[in-house]
Order: C-alpha cells, then structure tokens, then sequence
C-alpha cells in the first residue's frame, strides 16, 4: 500500500485516502490520488530556439542578438557560432561553451544552424 502524502495545502499529515481522492482531516483539501498524466515530464521538455525549432544536445546555434553577460562585460555578438549546446534546466536552458567561456543562455535568443 503506497504511503499516504501529506496534504499539500496544510502540510498536515493526517490525510486518508476516499476512492481515487486524497483527503485531510485537518483543513478537508481532497486531492486525487493519481497525479494526473504529468505531462510536464515530458512535453515541457522540449528548449525551442528562436524559430520554434526543437533544440537537443550538440545543436550547433548561432546568437540572433547581441547578449550582454551579466556581471561582466562581456558582450556576446549576434551570429557567434555555438559549436555544441548542452541542454539544462531551468530559466536559462542551453549551455554554451565558447572562446570567450561558457554561458547559460535563453534558447529563444539562439537559432540552430
Ligand atoms: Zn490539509
């Protein structure tokens, strides 16, 4: 029997399980119990470029604007040449490494090549 998690408005673990729901005693938040198809799993997955074209890792992209880097002053020049793209999480997701370093750069910034 899976365990039952606590519950994610109260944080109090004196939940039950009702059919395919969740229930909390404490505050009565009912949640189901399957996570419904977590699609962001894999759908979300996917860093578009600047054209909407799917990105991978080993992309080679070329910059569509002048990108200031911050804390440094660095500007990295529209058209320079990314060789190979590594795919992250977060807010900004494709590494780059290029001659000037290696950079987290928002991939609507970039255009595959
Ligand atoms: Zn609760």
């Amino acid at each position: 029997m899976p365990a039952i998690p606590a519950c994610p408005l109260c944080t109090m673990e004196n939940t039950y399980p009702d059919g395919d729901n969740f229930v909390c005693a404490d505050c009565g938040h009912e949640w189901p119990a399957v996570r419904p198809a977590s699609a962001d799993e894999n759908a979300d997955k996917f860093v578009k470029d600047a054209n909407g074209t799917v990105l991978a890792n080993g992309d080679a992209v070329v910059l569509i604007k002048d990108l200031k880097v911050k804390g440094s002053s660095i500007t990295l020049k529209v058209g320079t040449k990314v060789k190979s793209i590594r795919l992250v999480d977060g807010d900004h997701e494709v590494d780059c490494k290029m001659d000037a370093g290696s950079f987290m750069l928002k991939a609507c910034f970039l255009r595959k090549v």
